[in-house]
């Protein structure tokens, strides 16, 4: 099992283009942000204990996500590349990753840093709409549905996410920069940081990005 890290501030597309990757066989996307809605939909006890950090913006204590991670990455089929999509955010999750990796002989194959401005992540938070049953990820302009506010997949209305407001995602940049951000320096330290231009269209920072990933021995 290979680890993909994904980072890059929230409305980098890190998500939109893990789906666009994970559409071919070999990949699994893991997005922690999408795993802890989940639990707060179904109302889970994990659910409720989660809802506060998730409405303000801050992220969920480390020890929570970290069991939601491992969880998951026990379920892969071998062979698998995991797209982690929104983990590790904390260095002390990065280092809990490279402690379980080690453990189960797997590795982190490189960390591909989705580079965009902060003006530009703001205008695509604010314009972004989800599925609530396919979760398929659109934008008002740039990935506009057929039908306004209509899932071209599934028919469902889309909806605006909870913590995409104005204020939300002041905070939630924030929190980028302050706890996400020294990663940066912690992978490339490492050697496997690769850069990908985030700031054009979802097509091609996903193909940007499939390049560095095929690039894995
Ligand atoms: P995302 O969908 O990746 O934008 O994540 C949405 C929210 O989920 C974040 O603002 C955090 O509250 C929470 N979250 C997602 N991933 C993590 C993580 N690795 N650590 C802590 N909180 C997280």
């Amino acid at each position: 099992m290979d680890v993909v890290v994904l980072l890059g501030p929230p409305g980098s597309g890190k998500g939109t283009a893990a789906a666009v990757l994970a559409r071919e066989p070999g990949f699994f996307h893991l997005s922690t942000g999408e795993a802890l809605r989940g639990a707060i939909r179904e109302n889970t006890a994990r659910g409720r204990l989660i809802l506060p950090f998730m409405e303000g913006g801050r992220l969920v204590p480390d020890a929570l996500v970290a069991e939601i991670v491992e969880e998951c990455l026990e379920q892969g089929p071998p062979g698998t590349i995991f797209l982690l999509d929104g983990f590790p955010r904390t260095l002390t999750q990065a280092e809990m990753l490279d402690a379980y990796l080690e453990k189960t002989g797997a590795r982190v194959g490189c960390v591909c840093l989705l580079e965009v401005s902060f003006d530009t992540v703001a205008q695509r938070l604010l314009g972004r709409l989800t599925c609530p049953n396919c979760r398929t990820i659109y934008h008002q302009q740039r990935l506009a549905p057929r039908v306004a506010g209509i899932c071209d997949g599934c028919g469902t209305p889309l909806e605006q996410r909870d913590d995409d407001t104005e204020a939300t995602i002041r905070e939630r940049m924030q929190v980028y920069r302050e706890q996400t951000e020294p990663l940066v320096a912690y992978y490339a330290e490492r050697g496997l940081l690769r850069r990908v231009d985030a700031s054009e269209e979802i097509a091609d920072t996903a193909r940007a990005l499939k390049a560095e990933v095929e690039r894995l021995a």
